[in-house]
């Protein structure tokens, strides 16, 4: 499996946030996000720059097993990049993660552009869709990222299978103000997920852009009656790596 990097720390966001968590992040991703702030997303080592030298590369599934047979911590957070790219492998590795600690909880993060069996395995999907805001204009990857961001007959199957008691569900979304209002509620009424499940993320990949974009966040969780969720390894270690 193409991994990034794997450790153990604590889950900085949404409604597992504080509980401490064996991180898997795969490496690449089919989007680009740049946010207006010139951010690139926080993990841009497996998007943009996937061939990054800190990356682990090709991993062994039962080298990754044997590492969380040594922490068995009960959660277990599979991220990217966008895991769902190796839906074979995520496979196998739900199943076999599965097999080491029956009572372990697995949340897999995702773009929500595509969908696969892990779901069996899944306890938590964690979707972030990518707003207009994500939209890397002005280069090479604006056409490819815009056309792809948003998969709407996949959310409508997650919500779905939710629904039907398959897994929990959560829909985070980055918040860069206000405009991105009308986008969530299309999303939501096209989707039909609910206001309980739906988080607010401040944009921002420094504990000064988390400052400056916080309280607006806040704001417009009151207004639309959204969750506020906090991005607490960034407040706590700042943008680096295996935290
Ligand atoms: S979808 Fe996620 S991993 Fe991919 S570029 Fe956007 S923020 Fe980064």
């Amino acid at each position: 499996m193409k991994i990034s990097e794997i450790f153990y720390s604590i889950q900085g966001e949404g409604k597992r946030a504080g509980m401490p968590s064996f991180f898997i992040r795969t490496n690449y991703c089919n989007l680009r996000c740049l946010f207006k702030s010139g951010n690139l997303c926080d993990t841009s080592y497996t998007s943009w720059y996937p061939e990054d030298m800190k990356n682990l590369g090709e991993t062994d599934i039962d080298q990754i097993s044997d590492k969380y047979r040594k922490i068995l911590c009960r959660d277990i957070v599979i991220t990217g990049g966008e895991p769902i790219m190796q839906a074979d492998e995520l496979l196998s590795l739900c199943r076999k993660l599965k097999n080491i600690n029956k009572d372990s909880y697995i949340t897999i993060e995702t773009n929500g552009t595509l969908i696969g069996d892990f779901i069996n395995y899944a306890d938590l999907i964690s979707i972030s869709p990518k707003l207009k805001s994500s939209v890397p204009v002005n280069t090479s990857y604006e056409r490819m990222h815009n056309k792809g961001r948003i998969n709407t007959e996949v959310l409508k199957k997650y919500n779905s299978l939710h629904k039907a008691g398959k897994f929990d569900i959560q829909w985070k979304f980055v918040f860069t103000s206000e405009k991105d209002i009308p986008e969530i509620k299309q999303l939501q009424s096209e989707t039909g997920f609910e206001n309980e499940n739906v988080y607010l993320m401040p944009e921002g990949i420094s504990k000064k852009d988390l400052n400056k974009t916080r309280s607006e966040t806040v704001r417009a969780c009151l207004k639309y009656n959204y969750n506020f969720t906090e991005r607490l390894h960034i407040l706590i270690w700042g943008k680096k790596r295996g935290v």
